[in-house]
């Protein structure tokens, strides 16, 4: 779709966007930002509270990214900036072990009971890359087996058919990971536990671990099929591999703890970003306290970071994660349901052929009529509609992922008003996805 397929109705944004594209690559400092995938502007947002953000043309949307998963309380949550302002004003870094990161930590292992022990870090990126060469100093083995359609950050040796912007973009590869990274990496079709079996079959001994998303979020909602997670942890039990759980995405998402807190099948090393860091970048991997010995001071496996466990992004993951209690968690698995309805709803009115996918209180609509249960099948989905979708939501003031391979991600802040404007917005959205063509 060319980017001037739609008028640019923002032209503050543009004009932002313009500056930006003169001195960042494609204009952008994330990929999927740029709606290369819907074409159009994209918005540049100047403030966010509570459901809503305000772009540089003073326009309001209801949003339904919250920054692609973190802002869980909504924007500036009094509390949450109150505990940024109390830490700023006591200083940003000190290269030094502070009591915040422990607080941090320590919340996060009372919550999910595999979590032995935690290594905070600054992007999900670099938690999955930490877990990966963790698992490899471990175990002494090489290979790791991941899944088509996961997104674990941009590891090398993780980029392979990966989902998020990899998906929206049908980048197959990048160039700049060498053959060798990508080598070492197994890549299976998701929600199929034969293809594991061959692939442990196949390659006895040099399986370092398993690493899959705990539920899918990056080529769309795609939950796993029941007993897939245990079945995986069963299958590296039994071969001597790790189970790596990436919950960045999941983690004090899905519930208090994460998926885990729903499908409760242990990992031996998980991974967590977004939620935990509260808007900032703090993420951490963790789990069992015999693996994670082996890692650099106390053991041979190096990892480091100057600002791994900032105290100011530890105080605002440490405020919002104590304030998501058990009602917290209602009210966003509520209004989650509530605009899914809204949605299935207008699309059927339509007649639009759609499938809601759902995992907790993520969810997000693929436009078949099939269940998606893999890459394969989300590929297969006629996004020129979702295009149409999100284009007629957007002039209607609601945020959606500018991508028919995300999540959509709700908070405790949506309120009656919030959702008051979906539902509003929504029928006009559906008729122009069943207009939409090819
Ligand atoms: N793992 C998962 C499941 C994710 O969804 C993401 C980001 O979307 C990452 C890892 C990478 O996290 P970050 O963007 O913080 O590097």
């Amino acid at each position: 779709m060319s980017e001037l397929a739609y008028p640019y109705e923002a032209p503050a944004s543009q004009a932002l966007f313009d500056r930006a594209a003169a001195v960042t690559p494609g204009g952008v400092n994330s990929p999927v930002r740029a709606f290369r995938a819907v074409g159009g502007t994209p918005r540049f947002m100047v403030s966010g509270s509570g459901p809503y953000l305000t772009d540089a043309d003073g326009r309001e949307y209801v949003d339904l990214v919250c920054s692609w998963g973190p802002m869980i309380l909504g924007h500036a949550h009094p509390e949450v900036i109150a505990a940024v302002q109390e830490a700023v004003a006591r200083g940003t870094s000190f290269g030094t072990p502070a009591e915040g990161e422990v607080a941090l930590a320590e919340a996060m292992v009372e919550r999910v009971a595999p979590l032995e022990e935690v290594r905070l870090v600054s992007s999900g990126t670099e938690a999955t890359m930490s877990a990966i060469r963790l698992a490899r100093g471990f175990t002494q083995r090489t290979k790791v087996i991941k899944f088509a359609g996961c997104y674990h950050g941009h590891v090398d040796s993780l980029l392979a058919a990966a989902g998020s912007g990899v998906a929206t973009f049908a980048l197959p590869d990048t160039p700049g990971v060498t053959g060798a990274q990508a080598s070492d990496t197994i890549v299976l079709p998701y929600n199929d536990l034969e293809a594991v079996h061959a692939a442990f079959a196949a390659h006895p001994g040099e399986i370092a671990c398993v690493i899959t998303e705990a539920s899918p979020g990056n080529m769309g909602v795609v939950p796993p099929l029941p007993g897939f997670n245990q079945g995986l942890k069963d299958a590296c039990a039994a071969n001597g591999a790790l189970f790596v759980s990436d919950e960045v995405m999941t983690g004090f998402r899905t519930s208090r703890a994460g998926w885990y807190g729903v499908e409760g099948v242990v990992p031996d090393l998980m991974t967590f970003g977004k939620v935990m860091g509260g808007g900032f970048p703090a993420a951490a991997f963790g789990g069992r306290a015999d693996v994670m010995a082996h890692l650099a001071p106390a053991g041979p496996v190096y990892q480091a970071g100057t600002l791994s466990g900032n105290p100011v992004a530890t105080a605002a993951g440490l405020a919002q994660l104590r304030l998501l209690d058990d009602a917290a968690y209602e009210k966003v698995d509520a209004v989650s349901a509530q605009i899914q309805s809204l949605v299935t709803e207008a699309l059927g009115k339509e007649g639009v052929a759609h499938t809601l996918q759902t995992a907790s209180n993520m969810f997000s609509v693929f436009f078949t009529d099939r269940p998606v249960r893999n890459y394969e099948d989300a590929k297969a989905q006629e996004s020129f509609r979702f295009t149409a979708f999100f284009h007629s939501l957007l002039s209607s003031g609601v945020y959606l992922p500018p991508s028919s391979f995300e999540s959509w991600f709700v908070s405790t802040a949506h309120d009656e008003r919030a959702v008051q404007r979906i539902a509003d917005a929504l029928p006009a959205a559906a008729r122009a996805a069943a207009e939409a063509t090819a």
